[in-house]
């Protein structure tokens, strides 16, 4: 069966609108051609978003002891699009304790994914 798919390419501030045509065959996808891309990039970008779509996720993670509550974090590279509910889930429930340094893993290997989350600041131990 063939497929069209709107998609925009989230690669750089351009953002391509672009037409996707895609096979499925047995359940597997496959992109056929792409039409609207700026660059190379926008095939590339499209394959992996009908295939195995992955984000970087960023939100806060509560902190006890410190000058802040929260703490910025990121996951250092990208979860699968449908790991992202499940890593909230675990960050939500999450404490870090002060001094915190930015770069400093927070959650190691969240839910098996082999992606670390780290802080993306320092926060100080209150005194
Ligand atoms: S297709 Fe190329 S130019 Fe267009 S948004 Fe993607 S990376 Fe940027």
């Amino acid at each position: 069966m063939i497929l069209k798919e709107n998609m925009t390419c989230i690669i750089c501030p351009m953002g391509c609108s672009m037409e996707v045509t895609i096979e499925e065959e047995n359940g597997a996808k496959k992109v056929v051609s792409v039409a609207g891309n700026g660059c190379p990039r926008g095939p590339v970008y499209a394959g992996k978003e009908i295939q195995n779509p992955a984000r970087t996720l960023t939100t806060t993670i509560a902190v006890t002891g410190g000058d802040l509550k929260l703490v910025p974090v990121k996951t250092l590279g990208e979860v699968p699009v449908r790991m992202l509910m499940p890593c909230m889930e675990v960050i939500k429930r999450a404490k870090c304790e002060a001094p915190v340094e930015t770069g400093q893993i927070i959650v190691r290997d969240i839910l098996g994914t082999g992606v670390d989350v780290v802080a993306c600041a320092d926060v100080a131990r209150k005194y």
